[in-house]
């Protein structure tokens, strides 16, 4: 089921192609952390829940789950650069992996804030599977070690990812053309 989409809305990954980054960032999870070890997969809310939720699923283990929810001041498509926590982890990590969930990396500034506060939990290690990576971007240094596809520069919508709180329902990821973001 879909709904009718703007006409200015153009596909970037189908369903059916998200689906097959999703199967391949789960292998590589699976083959990266021995048997037997604890992970604790954090997704980062709102826009990585969807994708969590097919993550979670993919792999060939079970795992704890949590989510933390951040928010950087400021509307609209660029974050302002400060980020704030709005939801903490309810799980006690020390000792154990975390596995960082996010749809998108951007500026880098989310992750590598959450990062380093999850660093001084004593988790035995933090790392970080991000669907999509806009690496040209980077402002922070943030390296998402399992990733699904480096993106251009360019405003996405879909799959968890909102514009102003909608779209975030659609099942496909569409590049949004750039002259509605004037
Ligand atoms: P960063 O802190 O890396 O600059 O921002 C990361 C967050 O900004 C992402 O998790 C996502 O919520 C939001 N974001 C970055 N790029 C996009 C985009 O193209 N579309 C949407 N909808 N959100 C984005
Ligand atoms: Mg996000």
């Amino acid at each position: 089921m879909t709904y009718k989409i703007p006409e200015n809305f153009e596909v970037l990954y189908s369903k059916e192609q998200i689906h097959e980054m999703v199967l391949q960032i789960a292998k590589k999870i699976d083959d990266a952390y021995p048997e037997g070890e604890e992970i604790v997969c954090v997704g980062v809310l709102k826009g990585a829940w969807i994708f969590h939720s097919d993550l979670v699923r993919a792999l060939s283990r079970d795992v704890q789950i949590d989510f933390m929810r951040a928010a950087s001041y400021g509307h609209g498509t660029e974050s302002s650069g400060v980020v704030r926590i709005l939801k903490d982890i309810e799980t006690d990590i020390r000792g154990k992996h975390v596995l960082l969930v996010e749809e998108i990396v951007d500026s880098g500034r989310t992750l590598s804030f959450i990062k380093e506060r999850l660093r001084a939990s004593e988790a035995k290690s933090v790392r970080i599977a991000a669907l999509l990576d806009k690496k040209e971007r980077r402002e922070v240094p943030c390296d998402p070690e399992f990733v699904g596809a480096v993106v251009p520069n360019h405003f996405v919508v879909g799959y968890g990812l909102d514009w102003g709180e909608k779209y975030r329902t659609l099942e496909s990821i569409y590049m949004v053309k750039d002259e509605v973001l004037r």
